[in-house]
Order: C-alpha cells, then sequence, then structure tokens
C-alpha cells in the first residue's frame, strides 16, 4: 500500500511536497488558474519523477461553508456554470494528459435523488461527455464521494454507463456530510474505487439543519482509519492511499501530513 498526498497547484511547491518522504500522489488544480504550456512545463519539470495519479479538477465560485452552499455552488448542478465548468474540466483533462496522468477527478455536486429531474438529466450527460473526452486522453474520471449516499452513487455509475467513470473514495466525506458510514460505503463500492484519500472528520451536530461536520487530524476523528485501512487490504485495493488535509494552514498542513503518513505506515505494514 503506497502512501501519497493530495496537495494544490498554487498552494504547495514539490520541494515541500518531497520533504515528507512520499513520491506520488494527487494534483489539485483550483478554477482560474491558467492552462497555458508554460504551465505544463513548469509542473513537468518541477514533478520530475514524482508520480502523479490523478490531477483534481476545482470550479471558481464553489463554497463548501455548509451543505445548501455545498448544493447551490459546487460542481455541474450551477445551471449558469455548468457549461464553462465543463469546458475546464475537457482543459483539465488535456493538462493531466500532457503530464501523463492517467486520471481526473472533481467533485460533481449533489446528484439529485429523481433521475427524471432536469438538473439529474443535464449533470449524467455532462459526465458522459466529459467521459468520454477523457476516454480519448486514456483517463479515468473519478467522482469524489461524500454528498451522495453509496447506493445513488453507484445508481448514478449504472445509468451514466461508461466504463472510465470510476469513484475517488474519501471516507471522511462521508462523515461530514452525514452521508453514512464510509466502510459500508467503501465496501459496496469497491468495485469502481480507483483512488482514495485518507482523510479524518466528525459527524454534524445532531440538532444542525445543514453544517458539515468538522475535518479532524488523521486518527482522529470518527472514520477508524484503522479500520478504513484494515477495508482497503480486504477489497484489494491496490492503488495510492493519498494524504488529505483541508483546514490547516501551510506549516500546521505540513506537520499533520508528516503525521498522517506515519500513522498509515504503521497500520498497513
Ligand atoms: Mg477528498
Amino acid at each position: 500500500m503506497e502512501i501519497g498526498v493530495m496537495f494544490w497547484a498554487g498552494r504547495h511547491e514539490m520541494a515541500g511536497i518531497r520533504s515528507l518522504g512520499v513520491e506520488c500522489g494527487q494534483l489539485g488544480i483550483r478554477g482560474g488558474i491558467a492552462l497555458t504550456p508554460a504551465f505544463v512545463e513548469q509542473w513537468r519539470s518541477a514533478l520530475d519523477g514524482f508520480r502523479l495519479a490523478t490531477v483534481v479538477c476545482a470550479f471558481e465560485g464553489e463554497s463548501y461553508a455548509d451543505i445548501p452552499t455545498v448544493k447551490q455552488t459546487v460542481g455541474f448542478i450551477p445551471q449558469s456554470t455548468r457549461a464553462a465548468r465543463e469546458a475546464r474540466t475537457r482543459e483539465v483533462s488535456d493538462f493531466a494528459a500532457q503530464l501523463g496522468v492517467g486520471g481526473i477527478a472533481c467533485h460533481i455536486g449533489f446528484v439529485p435523488d429523481d433521475r427524471s429531474d432536469g438538473d439529474y438529466i443535464a449533470v449524467r450527460d455532462t459526465v458522459r461527455r466529459i467521459c468520454d473526452h477523457a476516454a480519448a486522453n486514456g483517463q479515468t474520471f473519478a467522482l469524489e464521494t461524500g454528498q451522495e449516499p453509496a447506493d445513488v452513487l453507484l445508481r448514478f455509475l449504472d445509468d451514466t454507463g461508461r466504463g472510465n467513470l470510476k469513484i475517488n473514495f474519501d471516507p471522511a466525506n462521508m462523515i461530514l456530510y452525514g452521508t453514512g458510514d464510509p466502510i459500508e460505503a467503501l465496501e459496496m463500492l469497491a468495485p469502481h474505487v480507483v483512488s482514495v484519500h485518507a482523510k479524518d472528520g466528525d459527524w454534524p451536530p445532531r440538532s444542525s439543519t445543514g453544517a458539515l461536520g468538522r475535518e479532524r487530524r488523521l486518527g482522529e476523528g470518527a472514520v477508524g482509519i484503522g479500520r478504513f485501512v484494515e477495508t482497503l487490504k480486504r477489497i484489494g485495493y491496490a492503488g495510492t492511499v493519498n494524504i488529505e488535509r483541508e483546514g490547516a494552514d501551510r506549516d500546521q498542513w505540513t506537520q499533520d501530513v508528516r503525521a498522517a503518513a506515519a500513522l498509515l505506515r504503521r497500520l498497513a505494514g
């Protein structure tokens, strides 16, 4: 089980990432970053043998403040930005292809339950077109988990009907959004999981109307990282385990990721 790290262009430098003692991971590209030939070259030389499993695409205008805000702003659900975000995802796919990366991923937003809902149909069709674009680049397209229960995601995968549509499984998100037990979800989604995040968090407060749970340092939240690693072994997961830490400033981030890597090495060993 190889340990990697999820990091962001413009926020992290490769020297800092290498100092964590990892040799692989996932690169996040926020909206607004111009994907010019010079940017491609900059990353090609910075990576220098560091292996990227995935380029993760985030969009301008997204906010994770609370669940209603996520519903309104994230992924392909907001109609006013849907076409622009689809175009951006294709660009990110092309950027990843130029770096020889075999997968892209993003949060597509809250998929409606009702399959006859206009937004459901539009998002499904958007995802189909992105999958076809990614397939032409030899890539998978992975949906980040969290916003839907596992059975809704499975139905969406089936309905979309694209062989390269996969799952980036984030156990903490299942808890932060109050979606369901992450271990049960991982077992259900196992055949479709192409990459995972190692992230931790607590459930939303019981009385909450729309608040997200709180992200925690790996091992300190409700995921149960030990059982998460055990389950990855049991399902025969062969990809990298990418440490993700969101709510921390730069120094804290480095410290927390380093501690998370040590914890995962102990558990995986
Ligand atoms: Mg994640």
